[in-house]
């Protein structure tokens, strides 16, 4: 009842248009309990989380999601078009490239930067892998400079292309010995351009969930991930929704400095907040 009252709600217009179907393994995760009861405890000396940090993981997405609803990343260029949108991620090989090329471009940049880059190649016929290989180095540079950091980035998408061109399997493996790129981009490739469940790990999963008491924040890279993909349910939906409504909280509402957290829906869950807030102000 109550996932069919939230796939209702978020089904409005406006809302990013997902298919029924989307919307509803969206919200599979979501708990029939009231969020937040019960996680912690206050103790002599500080606050304690009684439930696991899967539990917590898996409440935080369903918080996130009725929040803010399907996000439908990765953003692709529909065929015809010239701007990326959020239509639920890539269903051809042209727009799965984008996909790869798109998460080498929001590498230290907003996806606003990141997207221009990708319209200018759209528009020079560069959305090929072809085609970048081939292509001066230095008029590709040319073509993305929206993006930031374009001389380096250039380089990086050359070897991207020539990656996917020869490469017959894509593993984990053989995308990270490609130079430049780390394990963020690795993931972000392997997820929204070509499904394979691994989770997307940034610097806003690492802030949202230290302040909610889950990790400390300093874990590496792939510790963090196993914690989430053991936490989760193996559905590369909920994968997906899940990265995107973090990034998408991170910017709305848990900022690096001064965070929202009077409006902020996991207040009720977030150990940072609760250790600020003396017993029944929150
Ligand atoms: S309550 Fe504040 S610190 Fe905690 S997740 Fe929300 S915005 Fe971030």
């Amino acid at each position: 009842m109550l996932i069919r009252k939230m796939y209702n709600q978020h089904r409005a217009p406006g809302r990013r248009g997902r298919s029924g179907s989307y919307l509803l393994e969206a919200f599979s995760l979501i708990s029939a309990s009231p969020p937040g009861e019960g996680i912690y405890s206050s103790v002599k000396g500080g606050t304690v989380r009684k439930d696991s940090r899967g539990s917590v993981i898996k409440e935080i997405y369903s918080l996130l999601l009725a929040e803010y609803g399907c996000q439908g990343w990765w953003p692709v260029t529909p065929p015809g078009g010239t701007v990326p949108e959020y239509s639920g991620g890539p269903v051809s090989e042209r727009q799965r490239f984008e996909v790869c090329c798109g998460a080498v471009l929001t590498q230290n940049t907003s996806w606003k930067n990141a997207s221009s880059a990708i319209t200018n190649m759209i528009r020079e016929g560069l959305l090929d892998p072809e085609n970048i290989i081939s292509v001066d180095l230095r008029r590709l540079a040319r073509i993305i400079r929206p993006s930031g950091y374009y001389n380096v980035k250039a380089v990086k998408l050359q070897r991207i292309a020539r990656f996917l061109a020869e490469k017959g399997d894509l593993t984990r493996k053989s995308i990270l010995e490609v130079n430049g790129i780390g394990p963020e981009t690795a993931d972000s490739i392997l997820l929204y351009a070509f499904g394979q469940l691994y989770f997307v790990i940034d610097s806003y999963t690492r802030r949202i969930f230290s302040r909610a008491g889950v990790i400390k924040g300093n874990e590496g890279y792939d510790s963090i991930r196993k914690l989430f993909e053991e936490s989760i349910p193996r559905d590369i939906t909920v994968y997906r929704e899940y990265h995107s409504l973090i990034v998408e909280h991170a910017k709305r509402n848990c900022f690096k400095n001064n965070p929202s957290c009077p409006r902020c829906p996991l207040g009720r869950i977030c150990l940072s907040r609760i250790e600020s807030h003396p017993e029944g102000e929150l």
